[in-house]
């Protein structure tokens, strides 16, 4: 395979999301752009360009991927712009896929783009980054499910209580 995209909100990113992108790039041979979502309507606890930072951060070591914002549009159409082959998507449970499944046939018939479904870790299967920022945000410490560099990030501009 090709050139995948890997779309999400990176708010922020923690170790379900390096799992699954890690292990894609063995599968993609092109590599993987991490697509970092921006939607001016939506509020995000980190600023795009620090969520942007972080993943790059956190990916430095690991040639293959690459980062970049996701301005609101059609995420099919960022997909076809960048020449991606797929979209790329990690699933925890079944809640994941029934959310997911609708999305994938959608961008299919918009773009022909096919979306590929990795089986997420067990071990990291209760991370989501919301569960994160609510018990980051009331003092519990979630250094365990987080890469180094967001560790020293939320250490230096903690979480406001949502
Ligand atoms: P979250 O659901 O943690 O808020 P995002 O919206 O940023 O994260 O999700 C980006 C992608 O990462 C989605 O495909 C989502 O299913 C996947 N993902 C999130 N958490 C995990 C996890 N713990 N294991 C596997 N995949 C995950």
């Amino acid at each position: 395979m090709t050139l995948a995209v890997c779309p999400g909100s990176f708010d922020p990113i923690h170790n379900g999301h390096v799992e699954i992108i890690t292990r894609a790039t063995k599968i993609f041979s092109e590599g993987v752009i991490v697509a970092v979502a921006h939607n001016p309507q939506k509020k995000f606890s980190i600023p795009l360009q620090e969520r942007v930072e972080l993943v790059s951060e956190v990916f430095s070591w690991l040639d293959g991927v690459t980062v970049e914002p996701l301005e609101t549009g059609l995420l099919a159409e960022f997909a076809r712009s960048r020449g991606a082959a797929a979209i790329l998507k990690g699933l925890r449970d079944e809640k994941d896929f029934l959310y997911e499944a609708p999305m994938a046939t959608m961008n299919r018939n918009l773009a022909g783009v096919e979306t590929v479904f990795l089986a997420g870790d067990p071990k990291h299967g209760h991370l989501s980054s919301s569960l994160i920022r609510e018990v980051a945000s009331l003092g519990g410490d979630v250094d365990d499910y987080l890469p180094r560099a967001v560790q020293r990030h939320l250490a230096q501009h903690p979480l406001a209580r949502a």
